[in-house]
């Protein structure tokens, strides 16, 4: 049996604002090259959790280990930029005053030599190349999001954080976005918590996931068995319109 740690092990994360608990004792597991999506309506705490992990939102209580290592607790906290870990937001904008190389390069410690071989490397990755000197204007939606993609993943994070990363594009344009950013991060072998208030998003994407409620973590497993057997009558109905 393999008894390396989780990628990422939260344990009882809770935290309140107003005295209303938003995430309420989350506890979730994202494993190595594997993808987890975070699932549930607007409004049950996503983003909140997600924040917590990045470093950028305190919790009340509870625990994150990476790789088994303790990054936070209440008293303990490394500070978000040295957690090695990736983000990618829906409003994630690149840099508009940096050029394309610029904007991948940017997260980037090193010799020049180096980083814009690793800037190469990515942008040929998503047939990007050309556009190393123009700027973000120049390029479509698409185009940008994939340059936010391997701006992200960089500096080879151990873990991408991704809210609502292809909310903003339209439907057009979204399968073949999601497919190819789902290849670049298998590829790379990095772990992913992907946050989505879509079933049929997470289905597609994820290896495992993490159906959430009201701050709540109802149902964490292989997305077949979520579909297969939901928890309640409240899981079916969330999974009932995916086709
Ligand atoms: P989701 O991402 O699932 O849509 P959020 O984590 O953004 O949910 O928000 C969950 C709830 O917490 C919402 O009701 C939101 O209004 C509330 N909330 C989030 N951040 C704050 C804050 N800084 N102060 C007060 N309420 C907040
Ligand atoms: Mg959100």
């Amino acid at each position: 049996m393999d008894t390396s740690p989780p990628r990422l092990e939260i344990k009882d994360i809770t935290r309140s604002f107003g005295g209303r608990a938003v995430v309420d004792h989350v506890s979730l597991t994202v494993q190595p090259g594997q993808v987890t999506c975070l699932l549930g309506p607007s409004g049950c705490g996503k983003s909140t959790t997600l924040r917590i992990i990045a470093g950028v939102e305190m919790q009340d209580s509870g625990t994150i280990h990476v790789d088994g290592e303790l990054v936070c607790d209440t008293i303990f906290r490394i500070p978000p930029e040295n957690r090695s870990i990736g983000l990618m937001f829906q409003d994630f904008s690149l840099f508009p005053h940096l050029t394309v190389a610029e904007n991948v390069a940017f997260g980037l410690r090193g010799a020049k030599a180096e980083k814009r071989s690793r800037v190469i490397q990515l942008l040929r990755r998503v047939d990007l190349e050309r556009y190393i000197d123009d700027y973000p204007h120049q390029l479509s939606g698409g185009e940008q999001q994939r340059v936010a993609l391997v701006r992200a993943l960089a500096p080879s994070p151990k873990i991408m954080l991704m809210d609502e990363p292809f909310s903003g594009l339209d439907n057009r344009l979204r399968d073949d976005i999601r497919d190819d950013t789902l290849a670049v991060l298998k590829e790379e072998g990095t772990a992913v918590l992907l946050v989505t208030h879509e079933p049929d998003e997470a289905m597609r994407m994820a290896d495992e996931i993490a159906l959430m409620r009201d701050g709540k973590i109802v149902q964490q497993g292989a997305p077949y068995n979520l579909y297969n057997a939901p928890k309640d009558r409240e899981a079916a109905a969330f999974f009932s319109d995916i086709n």
